[in-house]
């Protein structure tokens, strides 16, 4: 708790923010948050509001629910439409509105659609109910694949049969290569993700100053955390500089997490997945390796609509941080967070979301 109010206190950040203001830099800076959890801790602590004009925050890829593309919730919604199916989903997805439906509107047409706080406890419930195939909903980044595939090595061992995963599992490198190659994407720094990093570790992320030219500072979540980042960011563009630093060292060490990279590579395999915004990344995605398929939902026989994005959508663009979230015409009318029209406003880690919540001057 001591170490939560220091980064929390505000004289620290001021002066930090104070510091940031005095490095010499004539122009303006893109920086990209690639988290949501950052995206939200910015918005809520009004970092923002303390930063000089010439540093400009923009969000990334960075969200799970966000860049789940439709094609996952239509297949999701398929599944829940079966009679002897159990949908099992983390609180936020059920929300995401697919081509046609979410999984909360199948949920009120009578599917079986139950919110767990972990895939442990959606893997104990089918044991309990063995008349139920129960589908976990696998989405996420490489912290969430971890826990994931300690469940599914746990459902094997159990042979618990009726409990499935279905995939979309992420890996963060990839999408950032990606993110560089696309032609409006225009980033001078990266504040790199505290949570994925713990897992995978900082060497990674080092093609991204060698190859774009790029900094990058591993950050934490808290105010002081991210100040420190952008302070660091700032520094090396001052410099004329780029390589990946490590801010958050009291979580992050270099080799990352080994054990959860074994465990991870035990149970899946890298495979090309869409992401909303980005389309198809190859090698972006963790499928569930051939031996383990009997525990594989994408091999359930199930009939899926065909995929078709909201008329007036601009996630994907939000997504690249190409977009502001009020520059999108839906923004606070037709798309709020009791009527989201995309992604980007369900989750508490969606930037339009964010924006939304936490920064009425920007949005009216
Ligand atoms: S305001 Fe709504 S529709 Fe527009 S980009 Fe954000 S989530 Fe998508």
């Amino acid at each position: 708790m001591k170490v939560l109010t220091a980064l929390r206190n505000a004289d620290a950040v001021r002066h930090v923010a104070r510091e940031i203001a005095e490095v010499k830099l004539d122009r303006t800076v893109r920086l990209m948050e690639v988290c949501g959890g950052h995206t939200a801790a910015i918005y809520r602590f009004a970092l923002r509001d303390l930063l000089p004009e010439w540093v400009e925050l923009v969000s990334g890829p960075g969200c799970p629910v966000c860049v789940t593309a439709n094609d996952f919730v239509d297949r999701s919604v398929a599944l829940a439409r079966q009679p002897n199916v159990t949908i099992a989903t983390f609180g936020d997805l059920i929300r995401v509105p697919g081509s046609s439906r979410s999984l909360a509107e199948v949920r009120a047409e009578g599917g079986d659609v139950r919110v767990f706080y972990s895939s442990a406890d959606a893997l104990d419930w089918a044991i309990q109910h063995p008349e139920r195939i129960v589908v976990f909903l696998g989405i996420g980044f490489e912290t969430t694949a971890c826990t994931l595939a300690a469940t599914l090595k746990s459902a094997v061992q159990d042979n618990a049969r009726n409990f499935r995963l279905l995939s979309s599992l992420k890996t963060m490198p990839p999408a950032l290569s990606a993110l560089f190659s696309a032609p409006d994407v225009k980033v001078d720094g990266l504040i790199l993700p505290g949570h994925v990093t713990t897992v995978i570790g900082t060497a990674c992320y080092e093609f991204i100053p060698s190859e774009f030219n790029i900094p990058c500072v591993v950050s934490g979540f808290e105010p002081l955390d991210l100040m420190e980042t952008i302070l660091k960011l700032c520094q090396q563009l001052a410099e004329a500089r780029a390589s990946v630093e490590n801010q958050y060292r009291r979580v992050v060490h270099a080799e990352g997490n080994p054990q959860a990279q074994v465990l991870m590579d035990e149970m899946f395999e890298p495979a090309d997945v869409p992401w909303r915004g980005f389309g198809v990344i190859p090698g972006s995605g963790l499928a569930i390796r051939r031996e383990f398929a009997d525990w594989d939902a994408e091999r359930i026989p199930v009939e899926v609509e065909p995929t078709r994005e909201h008329a007036g959508c601009r996630c994907g663009e939000v997504l690249r941080g190409a977009l502001h979230p009020t520059e999108c015409p839906l923004f606070g009318k037709s798309c709020t967070p009791d009527t989201p029209r995309g992604a980007c406003m369900v989750s508490a880690e969606g930037a339009c979301a964010a924006v939304y919540h936490f920064s009425p001057v920007e949005h009216g």
